[in-house]
């Protein structure tokens, strides 16, 4: 098997992966890489953009082939799976069904697993919350105790450090929880062009109680009176007998795509090419409104469209920044944000906003606040990166802010420890068999 890279493919630590297929290979799989590496840690998809799905030895348990339903009640939703089992097939089985995830990020492709270890959030996150809360039982294999099962009632404790505990607390083999119900696979979806930031925090104030899920894209390099420019989009899942649509009924999006063929030497993405794109992506839409009907898979998938995109940024690769800022100085802040980010010249395609709700996430480590989210990707460029992001840092930890593990490459310890003062509980319960990358660098 290929050695495994995160998606932002830096760091540049190839990971030797030992595949397991069913729970009973974990014990082994897992006493074997011991043996000879002292530690290991599990590795769903690698979605994850920075060092959080990397061993410390850079030997990971991959969990790809753990991926069959083992038990599904149709008529209430709720599913027993195996964690290797990505969203993608998990919507293949349950929408012609008609029940869908009830929290998704910006990709199908993670797995059960990790979408429980970054207790992962999306659009509707101020309707839903993170995954985390419909995950009903974890079943979960640890070096020193075997095999466990925990839930709220049933070691609580371990439960609610496994939902966002990064891959740390064991190596979860199957995930129970519950799917939310649809009568199509559409979406009604309405898309709003707007000219400032502040805009977008007066639509997300007006679109959220009426709309489950709202999110937009900023131009960040747009500065002036065009500065926080974008799109914002607000969806909600569409009824059956909203004619004339009746075409709209539970039907899978048709798989197609085109793929990266190859690893360019250097990065697609420069200041040229990303002010092009944005300034053409804001005027794409000329009406200020469109209200539309899409399927879901471009609504909740825009970028898996095209296969192994992350390669665009050439063999350096790229850091994604992804921050939240409580609610109180959200708006201040992230203007602060986009204005070094705009001078700084470099960027993203797709700078992505979203209000998150006052849900609390059930995870020690979860990433989510009440507050705004920014994130955007950067080319990888080791000067340019440290000195950005040191003045970024500097604004996010100044409101109480924090950053996505799930993201990062580059959070001090110092940082790390002040925005999740739960991490030293996850250290004490860690499997001690289990070390990340990312958790050597932020805790030891
Ligand atoms: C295009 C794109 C869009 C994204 N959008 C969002 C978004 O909107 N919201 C969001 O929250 N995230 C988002 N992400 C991040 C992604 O959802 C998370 O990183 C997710 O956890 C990746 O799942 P994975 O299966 O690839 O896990 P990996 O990246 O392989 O691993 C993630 C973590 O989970 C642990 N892990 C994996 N499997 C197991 C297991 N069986 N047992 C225990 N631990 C395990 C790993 O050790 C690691 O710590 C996005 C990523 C991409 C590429």
């Amino acid at each position: 098997m290929a050695d495994l890279l995160s998606w932002g493919r830096y760091p540049h630590h190839p990971q030797h992966p030992q595949a397991v297929y069913w729970a009973d290979d974990v014990a082994p799989a897992l006493s074997g890489i011991v043996d000879s590496h002292a530690t290991s840690l599990p590795y769903g998809m690698g979605r994850s953009y920075g060092d959080s799905c990397l061993a410390a030895s850079n030997h990971v348990i991959m969990t790809q082939g753990m991926n069959r339903i083992l038990a599904a009640d149709w008529k209430t939703g709720v599913i027993l799976a195996q964690a290797g089992l990505s969203f993608a097939d998990i919507i293949q089985i349950a929408l012609p069904r008609g029940w869908f995830l009830p929290v998704t990020p910006g990709t199908k492709y993670v797995s059960l697993g990790g979408a429980v270890a970054n207790d992962v959030h999306g659009k509707n996150h101020h309707v839903m919350g993170t995954f985390g809360r419909h995950v009903l039982r974890l079943f979960l294999y640890r070096s020193d105790e075997g095999m466990l099962e925990c839930s709220r009632q049933i070691r609580p404790n371990l439960f609610a450090a496994t939902i966002g505990g990064l891959g740390l607390t064991g190596v979860i083999v199957a995930v129970e929880f519950q799917l939310r119900p649809v009568v199509t696979s559409n979406i009604n979806q309405t898309s709003i062009r707007f000219g400032r930031l502040q805009d977008f925090f007066q639509l997300s104030a007006s679109h959220d109680q009426s709309h489950e899920y709202t999110v937009a894209w900023v131009d960040c390099l747009a500065t002036g009176q065009h500065a926080g420019r974008g799109h914002f989009i607000a969806g909600n899942h569409a009824l059956k007998d909203e004619a004339p649509y009746s075409h709209t009924d539970l039907k899978l999006a048709p798989s197609k795509g085109f793929k990266m063929p190859f690893d360019p030497p250097f990065s697609l993405v420069n200041s040229l090419s990303l002010r092009a794109f944005n300034t053409l992506y804001y005027h794409r839409q000329l009406q200020e409104r469109i209200d539309s009907r899409v399927n879901y898979d471009p609504f909740f998938y825009p970028l898996d469209g095209i296969k192994q995109w992350n390669r665009m940024y050439g063999r350096a690769g790229f850091q994604q920044y992804q921050c939240v800022i409580p609610e109180q100085d959200g708006q201040a802040v992230i203007a602060g944000i986009m204005q070094e980010i705009a001078k700084s010249g470099t960027g993203s395609f797709l700078a992505v906003l979203k209000q998150c709700g006052d849900i609390v996430s059930p995870g020690l480590l979860s990433f989510p606040l009440h507050g705004v989210s920014l994130a955007l990707d950067f080319p990888q460029h080791d000067q340019k990166n440290t000195l950005l992001f040191n003045r970024l840092d500097a604004l996010v930890h100044e409101a109480g802010g924090r950053l996505y593990p799930a993201k990062d490459a580059h959070m001090s310890a110092a940082h790390f420890q002040k925005a999740y003062p739960q991490w030293s509980t996850i250290e004490a319960i860690r499997d001690p068999k289990l070390l990340s990358q990312f958790w050597q660098r932020v805790t030891q």
